[in-house]
């Protein structure tokens, strides 16, 4: 962020000739005075926009302070996502090692073979053959 940038959004939130509250701890900043930087009103890792209305002057040290609870809250979140996936949908994985989603609807292949057109299995000689040659039974 440059340092004209800076300024500008300072300039913006000034509620007081070269004060603006810090939107941290709420106390005034001294433009001049404190230090102070430019802080991200939702953290860029919460998806916060990279806007000027998503930043606000605030004092360095409470910058500092809020970094760490947004570190923590970041990881929070991942953990919840993570935790927040079907049962089945975890450490399940097809043969190949890739993940995959199981469901009991899976549809089992057809087994067996389907005999092409015009053959039949005949018993009696135990294989197939055409269906025309197919052996009747002989007449007792
Ligand atoms: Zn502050």
């Amino acid at each position: 962020m440059s340092q004209k940038c800076r300024q500008h959004i300072f300039g913006e939130r000034c509620t007081a000739n070269n004060i603006a509250p810090c939107c941290l701890c709420g106390q005034p900043i001294h433009r001049h005075n404190d230090q102070w930087t430019i802080e991200h009103l939702i953290a860029l890792g919460l998806l916060g926009p990279d806007l000027n209305r998503n930043c606000a002057p605030a004092h360095e040290a409470c910058r500092r302070q809020k970094d760490k609870i947004d570190v923590a809250r970041i990881a929070k979140a991942k953990r919840q996502a993570e935790a927040g996936m079907p049962r089945n949908m975890r450490h399940t994985y097809s043969p190949q090692g890739m993940a995959i989603m199981t469901t009991p609807e899976t549809k089992k292949p057809a087994r067996g073979f389907q005999a092409p057109a015009g053959v039949k299995y005949d018993w009696r000689q135990r294989r197939y053959v055409k269906a025309s040659r197919l052996s009747r039974p002989e007449p007792a």
